[in-house]
């Protein structure tokens, strides 16, 4: 094992809030960001950015997105001015090779990437680049494309994926600290972690409902499945964050390495 090499890490974002309230979830984040080594990128694959085809950022200046409505104006101008990378975007087109990555100018930072990012590096001053969640692939092929970034890791890239594991926005209640169903997934969900078991996670619906409940939002599962392939096997594994919230919601983190 290269010493060298950077942890590959999910992170279970949850409200838009975590941005600006210093909680247990920000706090944890935050020690993350002291623990790592300054990498010279970030490749993001958030839940927000939900695509057909895959794009990457390509941009040098990406805008900060406010992908959400109905929260305080602090949180709708709030700004993370980190710089893209569109080096990175381009190794990412060469690195995913034969599939067909386009390169985007539009995009920018989303939600799912600047509210643990700027936990993580509050002087913006690490470049992010941004893939896209390509709701045309199957679980397999998202899981195949994390094993493909993995080379990044030894390139001091840091790879996270930025969603939740349990997500299911209209069962969310706030007279619920946690349904059944949702303890009961993201634990099997950090069973198979911890044993290396990929494929049950990869193919949950065979898990029956407690699992389809769980995975409602499929774009917010994907991206702790970039983070296992391109996890190593034996690497050591942490979790955090380790909390059902309004009933539905695992804002369960996992680092990988
Ligand atoms: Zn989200």
């Amino acid at each position: 094992m290269t010493s060298n090499r950077l942890p590959v890490i999910f992170f279970g974002h949850g409200s838009p809030m975590n941005a600006i309230e210093s909680n247990d979830y920000s706090k944890s984040w935050k020690e993350i960001g002291e623990s790592l080594p300054k990498p010279k990128a970030v490749l993001c694959i958030s839940a927000h950015w939900v695509s057909y085809g895959l794009e990457v950022t390509g941009m040098e200046k990406p805008r900060t997105i406010h992908d959400f409505l109905g929260f305080p104006e602090e949180l709708s101008e709030f700004q993370y001015p980190a710089p893209g990378s569109i080096e990175l975007a381009n190794q990412v087109v060469e690195q995913l090779r034969p599939h067909s990555v386009h390169l985007d100018t539009r995009w920018g930072l989303d939600h799912g990437s600047w509210v643990v990012l700027h936990w993580l590096f509050p002087k913006a001053d690490v470049p992010v680049v941004q893939l896209s969640v390509d709701h045309s692939l199957s679980f397999e092929e998202h899981y195949h494309l994390g094993r493909m970034l993995r080379d990044f890791r030894d390139e001091n890239i840091l790879v996270i994926g930025s969603g939740n594991l349990v997500h299911n926005l209209s069962m969310a209640s706030w007279d619920v600290k946690a349904y059944d169903w949702a303890l009961k997934f993201d634990e099997k969900v950090k069973y198979w972690i911890m044993e290396g078991q990929h494929d049950p996670i990869i193919h949950y619906e065979r898990q029956g409902s407690e699992a389809v409940f769980s995975v409602s939002s499929k774009e917010h599962y994907i991206p702790l499945l970039y983070v296992l392939g391109a996890s190593y096997p034996e690497e050591k594994i942490a979790f955090f964050n380790e909390d059902v919230m309004a009933g539905s919601i695992s804002m369960r983190g996992v680092r990988i390495g």
